[in-house]
């Protein structure tokens, strides 16, 4: 069954002031509607002023997504009434975007962007009681009024839900080498999933925070579109919401059309002329790319394509760390290996980012090396490595009293002992059955109680017999 699918993407931007007034768009720590003032309020007779450093942004962001930007940009108002708008109006831009026809490759296929432009975002509406669909009762915050949203749409040449996720997260990468957003902000990513399937109408699903959440909503939307179809009934254009704990979607409203919203040009706001040396400026200061980031990784550490990838694209801090590491330890290959399986293995069974958790550099190398020098197994790293991920303890801290550290000769002395003790199987492996060696590693690793690594006891036990 053919389907369409194309996003929506909604970046908050980190600008130092809002979109068009000077309020402070740091709300941490802010009660509720503190970071205000007339303009955000949406005062009748309050006058916008745009924030031009919200423009440099967008036009870098334009050109990383490979668009063409426009020579004078305008500002629109979008009619509609809702309560997080108290102006009834969302100013926007429709008629004239920053920027348009670009693309994002995602493993060598083009995802065309259709547009990008900048808008304010509303007040932020919260539910007590229940979701969106059965709260009892909302309260507005307008801290978020008149933050600086970069909307970014996609045309719909999607053809999996996990491809729209490769695409978030790998946009994702992009803002933040480029520095315009901070991942770690509440809802700083927020995805409209639009949705059709042969013979059926485009569903919209609404405001979805979570990259992998997005892949389940358009796993969940395939599955149920499918069944109506199949069962001959309706599939109608509306939108619906996803409840990430039930993993469903729900119906919202039916859509409305964008000549519901009555678009005009706002006479508040004066148009802004792009000029060459505006662009020319920008483009003087675009920081290296998360793709070109891939290819000096796999010149520079020589670590193959998938690891820069996973490295890089996951998440710009993890790149760093990665880089930090490489600077003061020389196995970059084992560097990588550790930090895209394991590593990131325990920082996402916590759901915490590299720079949300008490994982450092030196602790890191520290780890590495102590599986170097044989001190702890591979085997017992990757326990390890969880309890320092939990804890931020340093790993030789985390091993004292547990593991008494193996030498060379202590080990030579166990497997001594074995091979005296099993002459048998010592006999049948130089007969020719290869197999015995397995049974004598095992006995040396319980002799050992699994300190030793399997690989050195090998080479050791070879040599001994074969003396
Ligand atoms: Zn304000
Ligand atoms: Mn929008």
């Amino acid at each position: 069954m053919k389907m369409m699918m194309g996003i929506e993407v909604h970046c908050q931007l980190s600008s130092k002031s809002k979109l068009f007034c000077s309020c402070s768009t740091d709300t941490k720590d802010k009660n509720p509607n503190e970071n205000t003032c007339p303009i955000c309020l949406g005062f009748p007779g309050s006058k916008p002023k745009v924030n031009k450093a919200v423009i440099d942004y967008g036009i870098m962001v334009a050109k990383a997504l490979n668009c063409k930007v426009a020579e004078k940009m305008y500002f629109s108002r979008k009619s509609y009434f809702y309560p997080d708008m108290s102006k009834n109006f969302q100013i926007t831009q429709y008629e004239i975007p920053l920027a348009v026809n670009g693309f994002l490759e995602i493993d060598g296929e083009k995802i065309r962007i259709k547009r990008i432009h900048i808008e304010e975002d509303p007040a932020k509406l919260v539910h007590k009681g229940g979701d969106i669909t059965t709260a009892s009762y909302v309260l507005i915050d307008y801290n978020r009024a008149g933050m600086p949203l970069l909307e970014i749409v996609t045309e719909p040449d999607f053809t999996t839900p996990k491809q729209v996720r490769l695409f978030l997260e790998k946009l994702s990468s992009i803002l933040e080498h480029l520095g315009v957003y901070e991942a770690e902000r509440e809802a700083s990513l927020r995805v409209d999933a639009n949705i059709s399937l042969e013979g059926g109408e485009r569903i919209e699903i609404k405001n979805i925070t979570g990259f992998a959440d997005v892949e389940k909503a358009l796993n969940y939307e395939i599955v149920r579109q499918r069944g109506l179809l199949r069962m001959n009934m309706k599939v109608e254009r509306e939108t619906r919401h996803f409840d990430a704990d039930r993993r469903v979607t729900k119906s919202l409203r039916k859509k409305e059309y964008e000549e519901d919203y009555g678009y005009i040009f706002d006479p508040d706001l004066a148009e802004v002329e792009i000029s060459k040396e505006w662009l020319n400026r920008i483009a003087a200061k675009m920081p290296e790319l998360p793709d070109q980031r891939v290819q000096r990784f796999v010149k520079q550490y020589g670590i193959d394509e998938y690891q820069a990838k996973v490295i890089v694209y996951t998440d710009k801090n993890l790149a760093d760390f990665f880089e930090k590491c490489c600077e003061r330890y020389k196995n970059a290959e084992k560097a990588a290996k550790w930090i895209i399986t394991y590593l990131l293995k325990s920082l996402n069974w916590h759901s915490i980012s590299i720079k949300q958790s008490k994982v450092n550099v030196d602790s890191f190398i520290e780890f590495l090396e102590l599986m170097d020098s044989n001190t702890i197994t591979e085997r017992y790293a990757k326990e390890l490595i969880k309890e320092y991920v939990d804890t931020g303890i340093s790993p030789k801290e985390l091993i004292k009293g547990k593991v008494k550290s193996l030498s060379e000769k202590d080990l030579k002395d166990i497997i001594l002992k074995v091979l005296e003790e099993n002459q048998k199987a010592v006999q049948e492996y130089l007969q020719g059955k290869e197999k015995s060696i397995e049974f004598l590693i095992g006995q040396v690793l319980v002799k050992t109680k699994k300190q030793a690594d399997p690989k050195i006891i090998r080479k050791i036990l070879l040599s001994c017999i074969e003396k």
